[in-house]
């Protein structure tokens, strides 16, 4: 039997309304606007792109948002003063500043420098550390995407044999340690696998739920899994282009041969990646109650 397809562009829409209203009874309300600035440096044409959707959706749910690119031979220290600049802004709740950055500046200084209350990626170790120990906090945004993507699906996970597959400090270990938690979409019990994995076919066919953050594309296949699993894919991989030149994209999951043992499975595009903008702009609007003191 076919899995459910678990559809991010829907749930991150659904998510979305949820926002826009939420954002117009704070300004109504309150008369506060959540503002968002984006810092780019450089001119990476995917960097340059991902920023333009995030102010994009923003600007499409009212959130004030502002755009700064900065040219690619920037020094550490005008983005700091940049960054310190935005910390200080009180119409701006919310400062992303787009990884990677260029390789002369060290990406742990300017994290660390972006005010704690204001990080609505998730990344200071001061909200780390928070969701570590399961207080209130900022989430960085792909994992509670996928927490959303769970919990609105419906998927039990209390309980459930989870792996996860990466162990970035983007993905991989802040999913796994969500997961494990006390909390809705939690009670998990994780294996975390990596390139020393001994046996990642064995980790994989006893879970009850899959979630692969690796970047290779189709590394799960379908002999790897049990019948009934839970897919979330994670990887977005280009693996050719259309003839007229756009990217042709494949998940970490070998999706069609998948998705005939899965009970839910998310495709590539349109699973994961439209929910890390949703919770960047819900971190946002969070962000902007927090500072306005609103509850
Ligand atoms: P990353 O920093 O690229 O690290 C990849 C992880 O996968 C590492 O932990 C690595 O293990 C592990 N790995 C690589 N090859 C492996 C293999 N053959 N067997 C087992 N483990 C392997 O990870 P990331 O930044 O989390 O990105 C992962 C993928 O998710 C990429 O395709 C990325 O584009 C995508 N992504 C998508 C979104 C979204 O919004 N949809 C957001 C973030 C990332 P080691 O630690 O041992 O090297």
């Amino acid at each position: 039997m076919s899995a459910t397809i678990i559809s991010g562009t829907e749930v991150a829409k659904a998510i979305r309304e949820e926002l826009k209203t939420e954002v117009a009874d704070l300004k109504e309300k309150h008369a506060v606007v959540p503002g968002l600035v984006t810092i780019l440096v450089g001119e990476d044409p995917a960097s340059q792109s991902y920023v333009s959707a995030k102010n994009k959706t923003a600007h499409a749910l009212g959130i004030h948002s502002e755009q700064i690119t900065l040219p690619a031979d920037t020094s550490e220290q005008d983005l700091l003063a940049t960054v310190e600049k935005y910390n200080k802004d009180k119409n701006i709740h919310g400062i992303l500043v787009q990884l990677p950055l260029p390789k002369h500046i060290n990406e742990t200084n300017v994290l660390y420098a972006i005010d704690p209350d204001k990080d609505v990626d998730g990344f200071h170790p001061v909200n780390v550390g928070k969701m570590v120990l399961g207080e209130e906090c900022f989430l960085p945004c792909t994992p509670h995407g996928i927490l959303e993507l769970l919990s609105r699906s419906g998927v039990e996970t209390s309980g459930a044999e989870v792996v996860v597959i990466g162990r970035s400090n983007i993905v991989g270990k802040p999913i796994a340690n969500l997961m494990l938690q006390k909390r809705k979409a939690g009670n998990a019990t994780i294996t975390l696998c990596h390139t020393r994995t001994k046996d990642m076919a064995a980790h994989c066919k006893r879970a009850d739920i899959i979630i692969a953050a690796v970047g290779v594309p189709k590394m799960v296949t379908a002999d790897m899994v049990k019948d009934g699993v839970v897919v979330i894919d994670v990887g977005v991989n280009r693996i050719g282009k259309t003839a007229d030149g756009k990217a042709i994209l494949a998940g970490d999951v070998d999706f069609d041969a998948v998705k005939e043992k899965a009970s839910y499975i998310t495709p590539v595009p349109g699973g994961v990646g439209p929910m890390t903008i949703t919770m960047l702009m819900k971190n946002t609007v969070q962000a902007a109650k927090q500072i306005a003191g609103v509850k």
